[in-house]
């Protein structure tokens, strides 16, 4: 008879723990009072190759809430170190405990981590605990920021744990189940290279590259051409970011993951009204990771990777260093190309002209100068480039719009496709809803009340942000009049 555990789909294969014993320590999850499970995500259970029927009820809720362990899975905490708001500290999985690698039917290696699973060796002076807030959050931005195409961590369910967490008031506790293609990030580097153990980095690498980079094994040349991915992938990220007006909050370095994968949603917004200004984060005084400064910020964040990796390098450390100086230098560039081609996209441009940066600049400028809505703005414009009549951009009202408009129109007439090509470039390149803060926050709030049927629409509406649906209009609109500065805090 086959074993019902089995039937559940758990395949898991723990590489990880493998590692050498200084980059994780064993952990298990602290058993909470009465586990009740509140969102479960049947595709992605079916993708990983898990039975959601079988763990949607009371199974589910003990599995994800740590109460029962899984067959095969060697829980740990994993170690890392970072650079928060540019000062170092080492931390490590202080409320995250990674219960395994799933092998899924496709062939994928994915990590099953609990967040919120009770204290660890890390977790200083901290709970090990989560909020149920912040948890559906998370689950909400990740699943949307996953529809939206942008590579991501995924949320696999959140479950309840009957007991109180003590933030500044005390509130429900919960635990996310996330799936991520790894959790090694920038800090994990940065923790093994602080060792002085090149033995430590070296396996570490060896293990990043037979998970993310499996065509480099052997080659004489990987440690550079790893950083290179790394960077390649970033530099795409935080340009999908940017595109679709996502500020993160918290880009410190243990918040950047080597795969390309977003990460770690705490403090993080959308903005709606253009401007790379814009922070939420309470504790982000200095602006550090401002929409506009995404970019720097992660050129910065992997500096620190490239020096993480050195002790790596056959040859001198001048040689070395020289390579990699050259290497890390050229993100602005490969940023801006990603950018670049995504903003063009939003625009309809197929065709390549020496005055595309700039005419999308007029754009983004305008923007500025007018306090207009970003993804609203693109949204009128694919309207407009769909010839429906009920855009509501302010043509005729504003010269320097309407200037911007009529280069817009020429330069879209001096390229072959025609308008529903150009339609279709931008319907599919143009969300027409996002995770807006206000209903973010409006379907958090009922959730905390015990009313989850906000937080299922809004997941429902954000699973086809490109559709122009009468199930999404109502969540196109930005915040009402008066709704004041939006503030994230961390601890989210
Ligand atoms: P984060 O801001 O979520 O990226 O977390 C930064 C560091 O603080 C990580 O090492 C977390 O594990 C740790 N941390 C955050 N919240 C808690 C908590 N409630 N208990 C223990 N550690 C925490
Ligand atoms: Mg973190």
């Amino acid at each position: 008879m086959t074993d019902p555990l089995e039937l559940e789909g758990w395949k898991f294969d723990n590489s990880y723990a493998q590692l050498p014993a200084a980059l994780f320590t064993a952990a298990r999850p602290v058993p909470v009072r009465q586990p009740g499970i509140v969102l479960l995500n049947r595709s992605l259970a079916a993708e990983i190759g898990l039975e959601a029927d079988l763990l949607s009820g009371e199974r589910g809720s003990a599995i994800f809430s740590g109460n029962a362990i899984p067959p095969g899975a060697e829980p740990i905490a994993q170690a890392y170190a970072g650079h928060q708001f540019g000062h170092f500290t080492n931390l490590g999985d202080g409320r995250a405990i990674l219960l395994g690698e799933q092998i899924t039917p496709g062939g994928q290696r994915v990590d099953i981590q609990l967040k919120g699973a009770g204290a660890t060796a890390y977790s200083r002076r901290g709970d090990g605990r989560a909020a149920l807030g912040p948890m559906l959050r998370e689950f909400l931005i990740s699943e949307a920021m996953h529809a939206l195409g942008i590579p991501t961590t995924r949320s696999l369910a959140v479950v309840t744990t009957g007991e109180r967490v003590r933030r500044e008031t005390p509130l429900d506790g919960a635990i996310l189940t996330r799936v991520a293609a790894s959790h090694i990030r920038v800090g994990t580097f940065q923790y093994a290279a602080a060792v002085d153990d090149p033995s430590l980095v070296q396996a570490l690498f060896d293990h990043a590259i037979k998970r993310h980079e499996p065509q480099l094994t052997g080659a004489d040349d990987a440690v550079l051409r790893f950083l290179d991915a790394v960077m390649e992938r970033q530099a795409a990220l935080v340009a999908r970011w940017m595109l679709v007006g996502f500020v993160h909050g918290v880009m410190n370095t243990d918040n950047m993951a080597i795969s390309g994968e977003s990460i770690d949603y705490g403090p993080c917004a959308f903005i709606d009204i253009y401007d790379p200004a814009m922070v939420f984060s309470s504790i982000d005084q200095q602006s550090r990771y401002a929409y506009g400064n995404q970019p720097t910020i992660a050129h910065w964040n992997l500096a620190r990777l490239a020096e993480s990796l050195l002790p790596l390098v056959p040859g001198t450390a001048e040689d070395a260093i020289e390579q990699f100086q050259g290497l890390v230098a050229t993100f602005p560039e490969r940023f801006q190309r990603h950018h670049l081609a995504g903003l063009k996209n939003k625009l309809g441009l197929f065709s390549v002209e020496s005055g595309d940066a700039d005419l999308a600049q007029g754009l983004l400028d305008w923007m500025l100068a007018t306090r207009s809505d970003f993804t609203e703005t693109f949204t009128e414009l694919s309207l407009t480039a769909a010839a429906e009549p009920s855009s509501a951009l302010p043509a005729g009202s504003d010269p320097q719009f309407d200037q911007w408009l009529s280069a817009w129109k020429a330069r879209l007439g001096r390229q072959p496709q025609g308008a529903l090509e150009v339609a279709g470039l931008m319907r599919q390149s143009n969300p027409v809803v996002i995770p807006r803060n206000h209903q973010v926050e409006s379907a958090l709030l009922a959730a905390q009340q015990g009313d989850l049927s906000r937080v299922h629409r809004l997941l429902e509406v954000l699973s086809t942000p490109f559709a122009t649906t009468a199930a999404n209009e109502p969540f196109r609109a930005g915040p009402p009049a008066g709704c004041g500065r939006y503030r994230t805090f961390c601890g989210t």
